[in-house]
């Protein structure tokens, strides 16, 4: 089963051509990394996924349907840094977080648990290091146990120790049974945590399927994963 299939996605910003004709489809518990230098079209396909854009051209399935809103509702997503109040606790965080979702309070132990911030539930969110943020972060798309996830650079600017830890994080949620969209610039660690991936540049798709076939291909790294 594909939880996502993309059919000739086509993003124009007046003149200038963000996506043109993209098609590949993610297949149920892949972490599927959308890999390309910046500029390529990585944040403005996930901007269209998650309706915060609209195609210029094409069509998307989610799970076989047509997407609705109730459907977008199930996905977790980390697009932007979410705005948490820095002199409350991590804890408190995720409580505003749950009420501003419509969730329930009852998973809040286990998704700080899952990301490994627990023990310091109660420190302040201003005392957190940029990893721990993160990790907060993605403790607020938990909410709700979505099976998809998407999330743009996850470990864009950490330290890294910080980068180890979103990536370690990434394959627990996936052992979980967690299908991962993620955009990366990184050929590494879409190598290291990705199972799939889709190469983009200059908003066309270079190749997309199985991490180890694709990155194997000299050429197609060469073309499409190089200085990103
Ligand atoms: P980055 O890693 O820098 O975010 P990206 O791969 O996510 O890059 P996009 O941000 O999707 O790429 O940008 C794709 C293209 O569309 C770029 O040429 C960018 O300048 C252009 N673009 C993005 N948003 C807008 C906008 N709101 N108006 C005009 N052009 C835009």
């Amino acid at each position: 089963m594909d939880v996502l299939t993309l059919n000739g996605i086509t993003k124009y910003y007046g003149r200038i051509c963000a996506l043109n004709n993209v098609s590949f489809s993610v297949p149920e518990g892949s972490v599927f990394g959308i890999l390309g230098p910046n500029g390529s079209g990585k944040t403005t396909m996930l901007g269209i996924v998650m309706d915060i854009l609209k195609a210029s051209a094409g069509t998307f399935t989610f799970m076989g349907q047509p997407p609705t809103a109730a459907m977008r509702r199930r996905i977790g997503t980390l697009l932007e840094t979410p705005n948490f109040y820095h002199y409350l606790s991590a804890e408190r965080n995720l409580r505003i977080a749950a009420e501003i979702k419509g969730k329930g309070f009852e998973q809040i132990d286990s998704v700080l648990q899952k990301v490994n911030l627990y023990e310091r539930r109660a420190s302040k969110f201003s005392t957190y290091s940029l990893g721990m943020k993160q990790r907060l972060a993605i403790a607020s798309c938990l909410l709700g146990d979505p099976e998809v996830l998407v999330f743009d650079e996850p470990t864009n600017g950490l330290d890294p120790v910080g980068i180890a830890e979103i990536r370690e994080l990434i394959k627990n949620l996936a052992k979980e049974g967690k299908t991962i969209i993620m955009a990366s610039h990184m050929l590494d660690e879409v190598e290291k945590v990705c199972t799939h991936v889709a190469i983009l540049k200059f908003g066309n798709l270079i190749t997309a399927g199985n991490v180890d076939e694709v990155l194997v291909n000299e050429d197609i790294v060469e073309v499409g994963a190089t200085n990103m």
